[in-house]
């Protein structure tokens, strides 16, 4: 059984079995974060994973959870709306058969 040797703040280090880690992976944010519960203290840890302890972690056989952040949490990708936008706005409103009076003159 593979073996991770990790550090409680309270404790110090530890060593424990592989599958005592929990990965989770945000790719949009190139982060990940791992996590453990402390055998001593019991207090679940948590903490940055670099890309390297990502890849490290993976390849012993931790299934990393990859989350993505919903849209509106990613923050605008392109700048200001544009007149493309709109157009593409009202082509996907007409698609939809529901494009109010309103939108005719856009
Ligand atoms: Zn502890």
């Amino acid at each position: 059984m593979a073996i991770v040797n990790v550090t409680c703040p309270k404790c110090g280090d530890q060593s424990l079995p592989l599958a005592a880690i929990t990965l989770t992976e945000f790719p949009l944010l190139g982060m990940g974060l791992y996590r453990f519960k402390c055998k001593y203290c019991s207090l679940i840890v948590s903490k940055p994973a670099t890309v390297k302890q990502q890849i490290q972690l993976r390849s012993a056989g931790v299934q990393a959870q990859i989350l993505d952040l919903p849209l509106t949490l990613q923050g605008p990708q392109e700048g200001p709306m544009t007149d493309d936008d709109l157009r593409k706005f009202r082509i996907a409103l007409e698609q939809y058969n529901s494009c109010p009076e309103d939108f005719n003159g856009l």
